[in-house]
């Protein structure tokens, strides 16, 4: 099985300046590979998630922001093949969990109810997504298909209220708790570090984020309006883990090129 874990907003600096409170992706980064993705694009969310699963920059995809002349685009707005499209033409099982590339965030190949139409924006919320997406990646994730991409969106809204404060690396540490859940709980990966005589076979990981974050003075390209309560905004500095994953993976849209180079056209 190859999985997808995307955290929008899941900042480079930020996960390495606390990764000894951040166990399970430190054990994720002890196994495999980590790397900060420095973006050459904007660090747009709607562009990030669209191209790093049809595998173009958004001159080609042409999809800039969740909404277009006053209208909020579709899936079917955006001319483009997804890889969930692709592989499961070719008879492929695959599951797309909450993708924030539209809002409300696309789901594929299940029914997926996103917390508070995408932009979770209380405390309750944000429990509520990291429960709800867990639940159901869990489940599909028994189903053992050939691909499954789920994403958890909390943080970008727990930053643009909450930067600076001691509550952010808490949730940083909640989504952590999760993606142990979903990775060591159910099997999927086995819970020790790699050596060079340990082998995870067909099984592939990759963690991800669509952007960084930053005060929002420093923001090089705002994505909201200033106002009261706003204190974060998006930076240039992604990340990615992967385990097992033959493909260096440099900037979002290689995500695409990795999977299409494990799975399928056989
Ligand atoms: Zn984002």
């Amino acid at each position: 099985m190859f999985l997808v874990i995307g955290v929008d907003a899941m900042s480079w600096d930020v996960v390495m300046e606390n990764l000894e409170r951040l166990k399970n992706i430190a054990k994720l980064v002890n196994m495999g590979n980590a790397r900060e993705i420095m973006l050459e694009e904007k660090p747009i969310s709607a562009s990030i998630w669209c191209g790093m699963f049809c595998g173009l920059l958004p001159d080609e995809h042409k999809h800039y922001s969740y909404v277009r002349d006053g209208e909020i685009v579709r899936r079917e707005d955006i001319d483009v093949r997804f890889i969930w499209d692709i592989l499961h033409e070719e008879g492929k099982k695959v599951y797309a969990v909450n993708v924030p590339f539209v809002v409300p965030p696309f789901s594929f190949g299940t029914d997926f109810k996103p917390v508070g139409f995408g932009l979770p924006t209380d405390e309750r919320e944000w429990e509520e997504e990291l429960e709800r997406v867990t639940a159901k990646t869990k489940e599909l994730i028994s189903g053992k298909p050939d691909l499954l991409i789920t994403v958890f969106t909390l943080l970008d809204r727990v930053q643009h209220f909450h930067w600076g404060e001691p509550c952010v690396i808490e949730w940083y540490m909640r989504v952590d708790e999760k993606i142990g859940e979903i990775v060591f709980e159910t099997g999927f990966l086995s819970d020790y570090e790699q050596d060079e005589h340990d082998e995870h076979g067909d099984d592939r990981l990759i963690l991800i984020s669509d952007h960084g974050f930053c005060s929002f003075e420093n923001a090089r390209v705002r994505t909201l309006t200033a106002r009261e309560g706003i204190k974060g905004d998006h930076s240039d500095r992604a990340m990615v883990v992967t385990v097992n994953v033959p493909y260096d993976i440099k900037r979002p849209q290689d995500v695409f090129f990795a999977i299409r180079k494990v799975i399928g056209r056989d």
